[in-house]
Parts: structure tokens; C-alpha cells; sequence
């Protein structure tokens, strides 16, 4: 297909299929239920691979894309095993079922621009069961590390909350057409069946919010310098410790502590 990819959208296209199938063959196992969704068709080398497994329901923000792709597909978009939205996923309700009306899993090859945005947004919404997804590599590092990493951060913390988090594989820019300036990595999430509890996440933002201060300093941008002293005192945390060097459940054990106070 002759087209010139467009930078705003983040259009790089991945052209090397070996990485095409990877992606497809990382998919877990599917339950009857679960419908698979793609975020930006793109030029569909990775929506083919798709299809040729599963139906899929797909979104693409470009509708000179669209056209093309209404083409190239009016078969398959006829027959109902292809649904293509040209829409801006952003613009949509972000609420329970923001991609699909049934339990689904993501699979893309992310705009990276929104790829921390569209996670975000996968990973609350409980219709959403999984996902396979490429970004930017140290932004997949970000959601994938694991206590103690120095990648840890407020995102890993969301994401081991609710699932379990591996990256998979790295994919070279010479993969893609436009080559991107950066390198990018495939990691996968299976969810978990949990919620966040309201201001968990607002907690989250503030522990972190400079990553090279001591966390103290940091909630006690937020909370009362006292009460941070005494939550620090009842589980018995040092003074000095810095965000990235507590774990996850000790996250869950502070907002414990703080909602008691509320
Ligand atoms: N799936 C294709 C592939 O692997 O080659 C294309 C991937 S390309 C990195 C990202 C695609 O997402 C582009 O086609 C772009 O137009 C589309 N896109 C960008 N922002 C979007 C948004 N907010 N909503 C829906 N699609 C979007």
C-alpha cells in the first residue's frame, strides 16, 4: 500500500514479520468470551496476522488510513470478522468497557505518544483481561519492573496491583518503516481481577513525584509531616528510604494507614 506515514499520529510501521508473529504467537490463551481488540490498524501487517487467528474489533485515528484500509479489507469487514473504527481512542468514554462492550485483550503495536495514557486506561478498565502491547523500551521497563529495579515506579506499582507484568522481547528500529529514533520492547500483562481503591493512585503520584527525593519528603507534600512520621514509625520504615526501593505491598500498607486517618 503506497502511503506517507504521518508523524503526529506516531505512524512507524513494523515491516519485519518475524516480529509480526512473534507478537501474535505471545497472545495467551484466549477464553471463548474474550474478544481481541487492536489499537491503530496502521497498514494492518499486524491486524493480518491477526485475523487469520481471530476476529478482531480495531481502532484507527487517521481516516485517510481508513480509506485505504476499507479497501483492502472489504471482505473480511463485510463478513463481520473485521471491525474497523475510525475514531481516537482517547475520545472515548474511558469507563467500564472503554474498548469493547465484552471482556477483551489489547493487542498493538502502540502509538507511542498515548502509549502510557492507553495502558493506563486498559489496565482500569475491568472489561479488559490482558493485553500484549510494544512501546517505547524504557516505558515498557517502566510497567514491567519489579520491586527494588531502578525502573521501579509508581506505574510498576499500579500494574503489579492489578496483574502480572513481563517483557517479552526487544524489537530494533530497523524493524519499522519509518524507523523510529528509539528502540522498543513487547511486554504482556495478565490481569488479575482487582480494582484500584479510590486515591490509591493520587497516593502513588505523590511518593513518587521526585523519584530522587526520600519518599518522606515526598508524601509530605501531600499528607501532614507528623502523620508521615507516625505511618513511617508504625511500619517501621526508614527516615532516608527512597521511592523505588519499597515494594509494592508496602504501597498498600501506607495507603492502609492513611485512609484509617481520613
Ligand atoms: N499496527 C500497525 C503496525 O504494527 O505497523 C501500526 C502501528 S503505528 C505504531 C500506530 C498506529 O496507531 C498508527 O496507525 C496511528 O495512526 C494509530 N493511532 C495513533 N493515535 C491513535 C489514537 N489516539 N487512536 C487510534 N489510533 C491511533
Amino acid at each position: 500500500m503506497q502511503y506517507q506515514a504521518k508523524k503526529k499520529f506516531g505512524q512507524n510501521f513494523l515491516k519485519d514479520k518475524i516480529y509480526v508473529q512473534k507478537i501474535v504467537q505471545s497472545i495467551p490463551n484466549i477464553h471463548k468470551n474474550e474478544k481481541i481488540v487492536e489499537i491503530g490498524v496502521g497498514l494492518g501487517d499486524l491486524s493480518d496476522e491477526l485475523l487469520k487467528l481471530y476476529p478482531i474489533k480495531a481502532y484507527e485515528i487517521d481516516s485517510d488510513l481508513c480509506s485505504l484500509l476499507e479497501k483492502k479489507y472489504s471482505d473480511v469487514l463485510e463478513s463481520g470478522r473485521f471491525e474497523l473504527i475510525n475514531q481516537d481512542v482517547l475520545t472515548l468514554e474511558r469507563e467500564n468497557g472503554w474498548l469493547h462492550n465484552q471482556d477483551y485483550i489489547l493487542v498493538s503495536n502502540l502509538p507511542y505518544y498515548v502509549a502510557t495514557h492507553i495502558i493506563l486506561g486498559v489496565l482500569k478498565d475491568p472489561l479488559c483481561k490482558g493485553f500484549v502491547v510494544m512501546t517505547q523500551k524504557e516505558v515498557a521497563h517502566k510497567f514491567c519492573a519489579k520491586d527494588g529495579d531502578c525502573d521501579f515506579c509508581a506505574l510498576s506499582v499500579l500494574t503489579q496491583t492489578l496483574g502480572d507484568a513481563r517483557i517479552l522481547f526487544d524489537v530494533p528500529a530497523n524493524a519499522f518503516e519509518p524507523m523510529p529514533k528509539v528502540t522498543s520492547s513487547v511486554f504482556m500483562v495478565c490481569k488479575n481481577n482487582k480494582t484500584l481503591q479510590l486515591g490509591f493512585e493520587d497516593m502513588l503520584k505523590t511518593a513518587f513525584c521526585s523519584p530522587r527525593k526520600k519518599l518522606f519528603k515526598n508524601l509530605a507534600t501531600r499528607y501532614n509531616k507528623d502523620f508521615v512520621k507516625k505511618i513511617f514509625e508504625r511500619l517501621k520504615l526508614q527516615e532516608n528510604i527512597r521511592a523505588h526501593e519499597l515494594s509494592s505491598p508496602i504501597y498498600h500498607q501506607i495507603f492502609e494507614e492513611i485512609k484509617k486517618e481520613r
